[in-house]
């Protein structure tokens, strides 16, 4: 059974409007999305608390707070096409459906893609597209984007995700070289050949697993060097 609206309102009053998320979009696609129909249900009397939550495969379905500082960074209007990468558990694409025309969304492990599907098809959000990949690389056969969201930390902005935005896009990524501390970064093509760069937050997630980012886990991600050496302001 789902919660009730007034549980909602009141989560996205008390977690995410006082804590100075301003965009009504992103208040109102929160207070829309069941976000107990994103969890498996052993955590459902969880979903509505102020934290991550485990979804499998050594994931996580990000702090309610994040989802909504995240997308408000990306600065949507209503009807654009955005790329996730790091479906999940669907949530954070769920939200974006509610603003955005289509979203697409990639995600490397097989059981998610399943989970995130599944969930998704429970919420009734017809306009996204999950996929099975290595988004690091982008979706390039949809590509170009409004705006990117990138849901795990990475070592660098990876060049692809950079070359799939249009001009006067945005993408909002983690990323750090030490996987403890990293900077939310906002990314913004102001032109063909070029993007600027704003720090907008100190976030830590779960890493970005592929070409463009950290190779993959062996003996514990933290030790792990990252593949790309890119400096965050060169051009890709
Ligand atoms: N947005 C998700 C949600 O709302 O539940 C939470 C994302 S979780 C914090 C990060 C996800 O990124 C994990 O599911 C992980 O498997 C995925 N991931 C990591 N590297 C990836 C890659 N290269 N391509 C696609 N997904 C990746």
């Amino acid at each position: 059974m789902l919660a009730p609206q007034r549980e909602r309102d009141a989560f996205v009053q008390r977690q995410i409007e006082a804590r100075g998320i301003r965009d009504r979009r992103v208040l109102d696609a929160m207070r829309s999305v069941p976000r107990e129909l994103f969890v498996p249900e052993d955590q459902r009397a969880h979903a509505y608390e102020d934290h991550p939550l485990p979804i499998g495969a050594g994931q996580t379905i990000s702090q309610p707070y994040i989802v909504g500082f995240m997308i408000e960074a990306l600065g949507l209007r209503g009807g654009e096409k955005v790329l996730e990468v790091g479906a999940g558990s669907g949530y954070a694409a769920a939200v974006l459906s509610k603003i955005a025309g289509e979203v697409f969304t990639i995600e490397r492990i097989g059981a998610l893609v399943r989970f995130a599907t599944d969930n998704l098809a429970a919420a009734g959000c017809s306009n996204v597209h999950v996929r099975h990949g290595d988004g690091t690389q982008g979706w390039a056969t949809e590509a170009p984007f409004d705006a990117i969201l990138v849901s795990a930390g990475a070592p660098d902005v990876p060049p692809s995700l950079m070359h799939q935005l249009k001009v006067g896009g945005r993408l909002v990524i983690p990323v750090g070289k030490d996987p403890s501390t990293q900077e939310l970064v906002r990314v913004t093509r102001t032109s063909d050949g070029d993007w600027s760069y704003e720090d907008v937050a100190g976030v830590r997630f779960v890493p970005l697993i592929g070409k463009e980012g950290w190779e993959d886990e062996v003996d514990g991600w933290q030790e792990r060097a990252p593949r790309t050496r890119t400096r965050r302001s060169a051009k890709p």
